[in-house]
C-alpha cells in the first residue's frame, strides 16, 4: 500500500533523517586506515542508543538474508556495495567504503548512505563516487509533483549512462515512512513518462549504486553481502526525499550539501 505522508509527519522524518546525516558525518570523519569495521559498528551502535532511535537494521530477515541482521549500519567495502555485514576487518588506504543506515526516531523512519575513499584516493573510484552522487542529485530534481516514477528512474539511468556505467535492476530505491521499506520500488533506470504519478506527501529512498564495469551481483556465503560479480569496486548514495507542492525536500540533509553537485 502507498501511503502519502502529512507535513507533520514529512517534519518527524526530517527528525530522523538530520540525526542519520549527523550518524554518516561522524563515521566518516572515523573511518580512517588502521580503524576495524566493527569500530565503526559499535560507535554507531552507541551514538543510536544515546539519541533513544532504533535501528531498521537489527532483526531485519528479507527473503535474502541467512537469518536476521545483527548489526545497526551496513558497511561494504570495495567490491561489496549494500548489505555488508560488519565484522573483523582492518581498513586499508584506498579502501572504497559504503555505509548505509536506516533508523526510526519516535516512529518514523529515515534512510541513507554514502560512498567514502579511505586515506588516498584513486581516480576511478572518485569518478564512481561522483557518478552515484550526480545521479542521485539527478532523481531528485525529477521527485516532482506531476511527474511519474519512470522520470526518477530515467534521471538516474541516464547519469550512469553518460559515465558509462552498467545499471543493475535488482535493488533500487523504495518508499519509507513507518517502516524502512514501502511501495513503491524505483529502478535505478528507466523509461520517463511511465509508472505512478508522484503526489506531495509521497516519501522516497532513492539510492543508485553502480559497480564500474558489471550490472551483475554476487552473495557471500554470510547470505548478506552483495559484491560486484566481476569484483569491479562500487559505489552507493542515498537520500530520503518527500515530494512537494513545489521543491522535492531531502530529509537526510548532509553537513556538506550535494546540492553543491551540478546536475
Ligand atoms: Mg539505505
Ligand atoms: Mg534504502
Amino acid at each position: 500500500m502507498l501511503e502519502l505522508k502529512t507535513p507533520t509527519e514529512i517534519e518527524a522524518m526530517r527528525v530522523t533523517g538530520a540525526f542519520i546525516a549527523d550518524l554518516l558525518d561522524d563515521l566518516t570523519l572515523q573511518a580512517k586506515p588502521g580503524v576495524n569495521l566493527l569500530d565503526l559498528e559499535h560507535r554507531a551502535r552507541r551514538l543510536i542508543d544515546d539519541r533513544g532511535a532504533q535501528s531498521c537494521y537489527w532483526d531485519y530477515s528479507p527473503s535474502f538474508g541467512r537469518g536476521p541482521f545483527r548489526n545497526v549500519i551496513c558497511l561494504s567495502v570495495n567490491d561489496a556495495v549494500l548489505h555488508g555485514l560488519p565484522h573483523d576487518y582492518v581498513l586499508r588506504d584506498s579502501d572504497l567504503l559504503t555505509m548505509d543506515i536506516a533508523v526510526s526516531i519516535n516512529g518514523w523512519v529515515a534512510d541513507s548512505a554514502r560512498s567514502i575513499i579511505v586515506g588516498t584516493p584513486r581516480p576511478e573510484d572518485e569518478r564512481l563516487i561522483e557518478a552515484t552522487e550526480r545521479a542521485l542529485v539527478a532523481g531528485i530534481a525529477a521527485a516532482r509533483a506531476g511527474n511519474r516514477l519512470g522520470d526518477i528512474s530515467a534521471a538516474i539511468g541516464a547519469v550512469a549512462a553518460d559515465y558509462g556505467y552498467p545499471v543493475n535492476t535488482e535493488f533500487g530505491g523504495h518508499g519509507l515512512g513507518r517502516t524502512m521499506h514501502e511501495d513503491p520500488h524505483v529502478s535505478n533506470t528507466g523509461r520517463a513518462g511511465r509508472g505512478l504519478k508522484l503526489k506531495p506527501g509521497l516519501t522516497l529512498a532513492l539510492e543508485p549504486w553502480l559497480a564500474r564495469t558489471t550490472d551483475k551481483i554476487v552473495y557471500d556465503e554470510d547470505g548478506w553481502t552483495i559484491r560486484s560479480a566481476d569484483g569491479s569496486r562500487t559505489a552507493h548514495s542515498e537520500h530520503t526525499i518527500a515530494i512537494t507542492d513545489g521543491e522535492p525536500l531531502v530529509l537526510t540533509r548532509q553537513t556538506v550539501s550535494t546540492e553543491s553537485v551540478p546536475v
